[in-house]
Parts: structure tokens; C-alpha cells; sequence
């Protein structure tokens, strides 16, 4: 646990939250300033900043958990489908730091755009620079 982080607290208790969800490794609760009716944070027990940082049995469990809660949360508030996403950094919009992904029911004619509105401009890469950006990805494991 750590003492200032927001999410350690409400997994001790101490700060109230509506839990939907909660086992050895994970908690689930609606997010308090929802996206849209049903918004749903998932994230570990352990605390971590950022998914890297988790043991990966624990990153599992988070995603095994995204995957069964999603259909429960688009069932529960009648949605259409469901964004499932991770702010991942303090550059992707991540604002607590301790890693958790979301789950946003979505509505028809709600507005909303798809994951592939997070940024403005999109690059344009020839060729050799996705070969090289494939390459350093593979190397960078
Ligand atoms: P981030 O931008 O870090 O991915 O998202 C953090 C999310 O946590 C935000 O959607 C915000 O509304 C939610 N949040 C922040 N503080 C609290 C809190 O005390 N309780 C709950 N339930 N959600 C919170
Ligand atoms: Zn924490």
C-alpha cells in the first residue's frame, strides 16, 4: 500500500466507494466522475504506477477482470458496447498513479469517438520508418 495514493485507500476501506467487484488480486468500483452511466475502474491490490511495473500474474488477473466485468457492466446499464482502456503515464492522461484500467459503457449517438480519437494528428511513416519502429519494439523487449 501506499499512504497518498487515492486507490490504496479506498482498497483498505478508508476512502467509501460503490464496489462491484473484488478478489485476492483486484478491485472494481464505479469511477466517481463517470464518462458515462456504468463507468467502472478495474485495478490491482498491489499498488504499481504503471502496468510494467506489475508481477504478471497480477496484470492477469486485471485484464481477466476487464474481460468478465465488461459484459456485466454493458448488460447491467443497457449500453451498446463498451470502450476498455488504460491511461498508461502521466503523457497518455493518466492522473492516479496507481494503474487501472477503465471500462466505459457506450451508447448509440452519444457522441463519443473510438480509441482511435485519442490523438489529433496521426504520423505519416514511409515504409523503413515501420520497419524500423517494428524492429525497436521487437528489440526493446
Ligand atoms: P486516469 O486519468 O488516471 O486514467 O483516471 C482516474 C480516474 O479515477 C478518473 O476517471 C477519476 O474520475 C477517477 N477517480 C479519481 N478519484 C476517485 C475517487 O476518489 N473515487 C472514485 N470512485 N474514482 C476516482
Ligand atoms: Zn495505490
Amino acid at each position: 500500500m501506499s499512504d497518498d495514493c487515492i486507490f490504496c485507500q479506498i482498497i483498505a476501506g478508508e476512502i467509501p466507494s460503490r464496489t462491484v467487484y473484488e478478489d485476492d488480486d483486484v478491485f472494481a468500483f464505479l469511477d466517481v466522475n463517470p464518462m458515462s452511466r456504468g463507468h467502472t475502474l478495474v485495478i490491482p491490490k498491489d499498488h504499481a504506477q504503471r502496468i510494467e511495473e506489475l508481477p504478471e500474474d497480477q496484470r492477469a488477473a486485471v485484464f481477466t477482470t476487464l474481460g468478465k466485468l465488461a459484459p456485466a457492466v454493458e448488460a447491467a446499464v443497457d449500453a451498446d458496447g463498451v470502450n476498455i482502456g488504460m491511461n498508461d503515464g502521466e503523457a497518455a492522461g493518466q492522473e492516479v498513479m496507481h494503474t487501472h484500467g477503465h471500462i466505459i459503457p457506450r451508447f448509440e449517438g452519444d457522441g463519443g469517438g473510438a480509441v482511435h480519437s485519442i490523438v489529433q494528428t496521426y504520423p505519416e511513416l514511409s515504409d523503413e520508418e515501420f520497419d524500423e519502429v517494428a524492429a525497436a519494439i521487437r528489440e526493446a523487449q
